[in-house]
């Protein structure tokens, strides 16, 4: 069938560049409603035409995740406007790599902000619409994103690289409680994807380390991304795809 995803209703956070905006495209695709989350406005309102123009339906909020009363602001106008969230791509992150004795500690504390504190903020908004689509016999989905930085050893990645293992560990604890109730939570574990994720370092070495294997290897694209939390919501009830860890086939 060409739209698994009919009927459901998909928010997406990190929405307005990279993996979540061509997730959010792919989504809408399969026939999911799909309510978009960023910061940049002017980003999500074009990304929601285009999705209308291919005959998807969208809704653009533009809310920084890092705000908790802003995020369950918009939680309450997906539930007015749609009914429950039973999908929730929670996406947002930040990577600020940098070495250790630098003590960028304003780009430690970004990168707690939005990949810990924001994802939870995430979570704890939309968790009770992804109990009550269950709870209702739908399928339901909370699909994190993390990285293979999550278990790798990378130098300059330690603050990155711990949030990532905290939504990794957190995944799978989550599962214990929200699994028995038909809630399928999950991680997606991206290698390197082309995306603007680079243009945020600060630190110049790092940013030309991520650079330069962009250009020396065929690395993922966000549509590869998009296809893989496609499948993860696309299949049946009963089957929770948990980790999944998508590389370039060159990046070891
Ligand atoms: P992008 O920088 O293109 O996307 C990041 C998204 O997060 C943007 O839409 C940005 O929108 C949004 N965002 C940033 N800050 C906030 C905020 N405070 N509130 C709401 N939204 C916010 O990079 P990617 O697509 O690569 O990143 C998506 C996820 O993938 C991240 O969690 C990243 O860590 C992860 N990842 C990326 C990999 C890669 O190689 N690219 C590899 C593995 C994981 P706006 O600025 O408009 O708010």
């Amino acid at each position: 069938t060409g739209t698994p995803l009919a009927g459901r209703v998909a928010v997406v956070s990190g929405a307005s560049s990279g993996m979540g905006a061509v997730t959010a495209e792919r989504l809408a695709e399969l026939g999911a409603t799909v309510v978009v989350l960023a910061r940049r406005k002017e980003r999500l309102d074009s990304l929601v035409k285009n999705i209308e123009a291919a005959g998807g339906t969208a809704f653009a909020l533009a809310v920084d995740v890092t705000d908790r009363a802003a995020v369950q602001t918009a939680a309450d106008q997906v539930a007015a406007r749609f009914g429950k969230a039973d999908l929730v791509f929670n996406n947002a992150g930040v990577q600020l790599i940098s070495g250790i004795e630098e003590l960028k500690v304003d780009d430690w504390q970004r990168q707690i902000d939005l990949n810990i504190s924001g994802l939870m903020n995430v979570i704890a908004a939309f968790l009770p619409h992804l109990t009550d689509s269950a709870a209702q016999g739908r399928p339901a989905d909370l699909i994190n994103t993390s990285s293979i930085a999550a278990t790798r050893i990378l130098a300059k990645f330690s603050i990155y690289s711990g949030t990532k293992a905290y939504i990794s560990h957190l995944t799978r604890l989550l599962r214990v409680e929200l699994g028995p109730k038909m809630v399928r939570v999950a991680t997606v574990e991206p290698g390197m994807v082309d995306t603007e994720l680079p243009d945020h370092v600060t630190d110049p070495d790092a940013s030309k380390l991520m650079a330069d294997l962009i250009h020396d290897i065929d690395v993922l694209q966000s549509a590869d991304v998009a296809e893989t939390v496609a499948f993860m919501a696309a299949v049946p009830r009963h089957v929770n795809l948990t980790e999944i860890t998508i590389l370039p086939t060159a990046q070891v």
